[in-house]
């Protein structure tokens, strides 16, 4: 065994779990402060250079923990300037994440899990299957490296990251602790001190967990709706047949009501040709939403091999873009961003040793385009 696998890896420790750290070495919780500062704020690796700290306490921490970030494989960058990462977790598999640029807003789109569960129709990381959860590390250390991707870290310049959205592989409440821990440290002063509207948590719907989401964290919500009615949501969205909207819309409602302000939720509704664009479903939409403070995000549906989905024509967008707004729901249509390294929402695959199997009934999306102008393997 490799020396490293022994030790405590502090990268993903809320300040609260850093604290407990620090009290099971027989040392003060207020460390956890100065550390936090030096691995988030500063980007340092070696507790030798946290120079506030004794000598003695930094030997003791190098013998016993280690600040491990996961290995980026591989980076790409659009056309648009969107870019992806391809980060390999520890056993082999690989996930992705992906910084969107839009003048000031800077959004980092993170990975929760190495593939999905869920197991979404139109979504092509459900495809692959699942084979285990990021660790709290692995999900906070995507955003330290798109940090560390612009040079040296700069406490005091321009942020390079200001919004991360939940929305990479996986779904995040069925990795509860780790992905809690991470957005914690998202939203931590002395960490990455992001607004809690600027962190936003998107989910499918897993009811239970999202009751208790609003006990440990006040992130901001995203739901992915992508149908009106529970017959069509129990086939584009599975866990529909456990949490049907009605529950999920009660639970949405319960989640906005622990938050102390006027924050609303982003329903995200995925656009498919001739499965749930058509002007009923956009009325019967406007009727549900009247129930759930929300603003309505489109999603164009983005294609993949072998998806039998298609993307609808602009009009068919724009058409239930203006029946909803006729409605009274604020509407926004997504912009496709990065498409052309495969960068787009459902798009992200990484590399999945699946355990469901479900992959054997799926021909995997080709990996990495052979475009050589906009990869660049790093190792
Ligand atoms: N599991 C979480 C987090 C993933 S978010 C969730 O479902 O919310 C990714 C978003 O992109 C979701 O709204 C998802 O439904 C949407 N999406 C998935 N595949 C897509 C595709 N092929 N085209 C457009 N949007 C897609």
């Amino acid at each position: 065994m490799s020396e490293s696998n022994t030790k405590t890896n502090l990268l993903g420790m809320s300040p609260q779990t850093l604290g407990d750290f620090f009290e099971s070495i027989g040392e003060k919780r207020f460390r956890s402060t100065q550390v936090l500062k030096w691995i988030h704020q500063f980007g340092v690796d070696n507790f030798d250079d946290m120079t506030n700290i004794s000598k003695a306490l930094r030997a003791k921490l190098t013998d016993v923990a280690e600040i491990r970030e996961p290995e980026v494989v591989m980076q790409k960058t659009s056309k648009d300037g969107t870019r992806k990462w391809v980060i390999k977790t520890e056993g082999g598999s690989s996930v992705e994440m992906v910084l969107i640029p839009d003048g000031d807003r800077k959004t980092l789109c993170v990975s929760s899990q190495v593939g999905c569960s869920l197991d979404c129709s139109f979504c092509s990381t459900g495809k692959q299957g699942f084979n285990r959860n990021l660790t709290a590390a692995e999900i906070i250390g995507q955003v330290r490296i798109a940090i560390k991707s612009y040079g040296p870290f700069d406490p005091s310049g321009d942020r390079r990251v200001t919004n991360v959205v939940l929305m990479g592989m996986g779904e995040p409440l069925m990795n509860f602790n780790n992905v809690v821990e991470a957005v914690k440290l998202m939203m931590e002063d002395n960490a990455y001190g992001l607004s809690k509207r600027r962190v936003t948590l998107s989910t499918a719907g897993v009811v239970p967990a999202l009751d208790k989401l609003g006990d440990e964290t006040d992130v901001s919500l995203a739901v992915s709706l992508h149908a009106p009615n529970d017959e069509l949501r129990d086939q584009l969205v599975p866990i529909n047949r456990r949490y049907p909207i009605n529950e999920l819309i009660d639970a949405c409602n319960r989640y906005l009501g622990k938050l102390n302000d006027k924050r609303v939720a982003t329903v995200e509704y995925t656009l498919i040709a001739g499965i749930n664009d058509q002007p009923e479903h956009a009325r019967q939409l406007v009727k549900l939403l009247r129930r759930l403070p929300s603003k309505l995000n489109l999603i164009p549906f983005n294609p993949f091999p072998n998806s039998g989905y298609d993307r609808p024509s602009d009009e068919a967008i724009d058409a239930f873009k203006q029946i909803m707004l006729r409605g009274n729901i604020l509407t926004t249509v997504r912009r496709t961003r990065g498409d052309d390294v495969d960068a787009a929402c459902g798009q992200l695959v990484g590399q999945v040793q699946d355990r469901t199997r479900r992959s054997e009934k799926y021909i995997p999306v080709q990996q990495v385009s052979p475009d050589a102008s906009t990869q660049t393997p790093l190792q």
